[in-house]
């Protein structure tokens, strides 16, 4: 059987590589250079909140991530390269005028979940400093000690390097697909055929898809004097900010969210509202160097729910929006699952 996935951002990654691992041989088409990281998947932080995403998210969002979350512990141990991956829980806060906030977001996920899978992940309030001792100034906050994070850009560069070494695939770097059909994809004007097309191109499939782009903007500091261990996200009326902590001090702030196809660089306003927000988290991360910022578009759709369309020899993965490193292993394993099937579907904010 001769398949196609077109994009290699995350979900074209991981389709191609679970149907290599299935049997199949792969042509897998990207307009990216080699080693370009273009792709919005480079740019995402790796926060994997099934459950605080619940805040701005459907449940559906919540089963795909605690899904993820145990393929992701199934599937990294199958990588030849590491991955750095963290499963130590979360913390939500907020500062004293805002506590008001935190107890909207503990109703708000009381209310999403249901009661089975809240004793499974639970949420729990404490004090901020039982969990990361210098934010005692914070007081009160939220522990969801099931949730945890990734490094996508090694996850990015691991499937890369199992794809590269497998002969079951052709990665045609470079190459702009001009339309994604059931069972055919052109190039340069030239429609090749397949038995089926699997169309993960993000953005790039703006023709075809009600998507629209959503920039997010992130920072990378790195922070001698801060020394956090969690994954701490700040509830605050106007600046929501995340901070990743990674190896060597280094700490992710993010990430706007700003409705637009905008790929310019990160804009004084948002540096001073990320900056500002994290400086109120630690006062350590003042002498923090900026390391790199990053923008990217994320790909969404009206309702901010991820679409897995399978008809006539095309799968369509798409609207992975600000959740697509931690739903890309559950919407994977589905759309993969029924193209097994064949038979036509559309999962769209219905997953079972
Ligand atoms: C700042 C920021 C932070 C984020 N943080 C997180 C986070 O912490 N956790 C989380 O879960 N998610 C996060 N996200 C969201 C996540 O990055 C996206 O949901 C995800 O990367 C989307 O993956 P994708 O594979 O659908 O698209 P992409 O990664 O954009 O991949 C699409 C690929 O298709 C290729 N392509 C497009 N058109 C064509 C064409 N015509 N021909 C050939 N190739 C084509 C592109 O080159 C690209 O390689 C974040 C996003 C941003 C911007």
């Amino acid at each position: 059987m001769k398949v196609a996935v077109v994009g290699a951002g995350i979900a074209g990654r991981f389709v191609a590589w679970r149907l290599v691992k299935s049997g199949y041989s792969v042509e897998l088409f990207d307009k990216a250079e080699k080693d370009e990281e273009s792709a919005c998947s480079f740019a995402a932080a790796g926060i994997l909140s099934p459950l605080a995403e619940l805040e701005m998210a459907e449940a559906d969002i919540f089963r795909y991530g605690l899904r993820s979350m145990s393929l992701y512990q199934e599937w990294l141990p199958e990588l030849t390269q590491p991955v750095f991956f963290r499963q130590i829980g979360s913390l939500v806060t907020a500062h004293g005028s805002d506590k008001i906030e935190l107890d909207h977001f503990y109703r708000l996920i009381q209310r999403k979940v249901d009661q089975d899978d809240l004793q499974q992940n639970p949420v729990e309030k404490v004090q901020v400093s039982s969990i990361e001792p210098d934010l005692e100034h914070l007081g009160e906050g939220l522990y969801l000690p099931s949730e945890g994070q990734i490094d996508p850009i090694g996850l990015m560069a691991a499937l890369a390097s199992e794809l590269e070494q497998s002969e079951a695939v052709n990665w045609h770097h470079n190459t702009m697909v001009e339309e994604v059909m059931g069972g055919a994809v052109t190039v340069a004007g030239n429609t090749i055929n397949f038995d089926w097309t699997f169309d993960c191109r993000g953005l790039g499939a703006k023709d075809d898809l009600p998507l629209r782009a959503v920039r997010g903007e992130l920072l990378w500091l790195q922070a001698p004097d801060v020394s956090l261990e969690h994954l701490t996200r700040l509830i605050h009326p106007r600046y929501r900010i995340y901070v990743v902590p990674r190896p060597d001090n280094i700490y992710l702030i993010g990430a706007t969210e700003i409705e637009s196809e905008d790929y310019s660089s990160v804009s004084v306003r948002s540096s001073l509202e990320l900056l500002s927000a994290a400086y109120s988290v630690h006062r350590g991360f003042g002498e923090a160097r900026i390391i790199k910022s990053v923008v990217n578009c994320r790909p969404a759709l009206p309702d901010n729910l991820p679409t897995i369309e399978t008809d006539q020899g095309l799968t369509r993965i798409n609207g992975l929006y600000r959740h697509g490193i931690l739903m890309a292993p559950a919407v994977v394993e589905q759309a993969l699952e029924d193209f097994a099937q064949n038979i036509p579907k559309v999962t769209h904010a219905n997953y079972s």
